[in-house]
């Protein structure tokens, strides 16, 4: 259709282009419009549109300390929004599945073969890595698993267009206008070249997927050429995500949590202790190795009462800083543990129709906010906020507080007095 747009739209169009260059660069003549035919220019409106956003973009990009080379060698082949970037801001990810759905495909077979390959192969990096910042080399293996499946699915969308296609769409506000801006100063320090920044469609970048802010925060140059590159560096990948959970505080002297078997008459209300109070009231681990004598950890039942049960400790919510989702963080756990030569989980997963989805979720936790249990966002997410207010309400109604959000629990929330 854009090549048989009549001459009295393209007017219009022009029009329109026009204005929100005015509105974009107040009293400055519209670069753009001087360097191309105007009618060409508005033969396609995306195209205009998107080209008027890049340029405004220009005076940040440049008071950040960007180019004018690097800036117009980002947006070179960058012409126009990618729809496929738009559409997937739709989808929902891991929070629209139930955690055993999600851990099924996280932590397969196959995942756990390449993962032993890929320890075995670089074994002396990963030693390196792990004695440097205390992040063990099972955890540091398998978040490289399951963001890139071991660098083999990075991605191949363009993170300059993939940023600038939700910056100018406004998805979650400025977030996305930063991370342009963030990754424009990534180019300018020269780690990677624009057709190579390549990554996810929601601007996660390489083989660890971080957002630009994160890879200027943590990436690392482990292998010593000088460039951060998450991109086509094993050892850099590998040293950039250790980085990364030991500044957001990862604590040596433990791991991410375990699996463990409850006595039957264990005390939910007393749910955050000290390991070695856990192991006094006969919790004991599924692997049958004792629990660490110090550390704290709180109980984490994913599936409710009856499902598998697990002791998490602070490590826990470092991974889940990195992707806020219980089953993200269970996932890498659980994956690091069986490329560590662990066992599979021992209890088995609750039937599926004893589970709330996001939209009973979000009622929840305005029911319970309702209640004055609940003082976080109503996104539709569990999380430990939410798993804290549904343990209140349980506790309070004399129910065990497993902190699962149930159908049941959401109708006694909507019901009751
Ligand atoms: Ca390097």
């Amino acid at each position: 259709m854009k090549h048989t747009i009549t001459a009295a739209l393209a007017g219009v169009i022009a029009q329109g282009a026009i204005s929100q260059c005015a509105w974009a660069e107040p009293g400055r003549a519209p670069a753009l419009v001087k360097v191309r035919n105007p009618v060409e220019a508005a033969s396609d409106p995306a195209e205009t549109g998107f080209r008027v956003f890049v340029e405004a973009l220009r005076p940040d990009a440049t008071a950040r300390g960007v180019s004018r080379a690097i800036f117009d060698a980002a947006f070179r082949d960058v012409a126009t929004p990618d729809a496929e970037v738009l559409a997937r801001t739709r989808r929902q990810g891991e929070f629209a599945r139930p955690v055993w759905e999600y851990l099924v495909g996280a932590v397969s077979p196959g995942r756990i073969t390449r993962g032993r390959a890929q320890g075995a192969r670089l074994a002396a990096t990963l030693a390196s890595i792990e004695a440097q910042t205390g992040v063990p080399r099972a955890i540091v293996l398998a978040f490289w698993g399951i963001e890139s499946d071991f660098g083999a699915s990075a991605g191949t969308v363009s993170t300059i267009r993939a940023l600038a296609t939700l910056a100018q769409a406004r998805f979650r506000g400025n977030l996305f206008r930063e991370e342009l801006l963030a990754a424009l100063t990534i180019l300018e320090r020269g780690d990677i070249t624009p057709a190579r920044m390549k990554g996810s469609w929601a601007g996660a970048m390489g083989q660890v997927q971080f957002l630009p802010s994160s890879f200027l925060a943590h990436a690392v140059d482990f292998d010593g050429d000088g460039h951060r590159d998450i991109w086509n560096s094993d050892a850099d990948a590998l040293a950039s995500i250790a980085g990364y959970l030991k500044n957001l505080g990862w604590n040596p002297g433990l791991s991410w949590g375990y699996e463990v078997v409850l006595p039957a008459d264990f005390d939910l209300t007393r749910y955050r202790a000290d390991l070695a109070d856990f192991a006094r009231r006969s919790v004991h681990r599924t692997d049958g190795a004792a629990l660490p004598v110090s550390g704290e950890a709180s109980v984490f039942l994913p599936g409710g009462i009856g499902g598998p049960a697990f002791l998490i400790t602070g490590n826990f919510e470092v991974v889940r800083a990195y992707n806020t989702s219980d089953a993200y963080a269970l996932a890498v756990g659980h994956l690091a543990d069986r490329l560590a030569g662990g066992p599979a989980l021992a209890a088995a997963w609750p039937s599926k129709a004893a589970r709330l989805d996001t939209d009973g979720l979000r009622a929840l936790q305005t029911g319970l906010a309702a209640r004055g249990l609940y003082a976080g966002d109503a996104d539709g997410r569990a999380g430990p906020k939410l798993r804290d207010a549904v343990r209140q309400y349980q506790i309070g109604q004399g129910i065990p507080a497993d902190g699962y959000a149930t159908p049941a629990l959401l109708a006694r929330v909507k019901g009751g007095p």
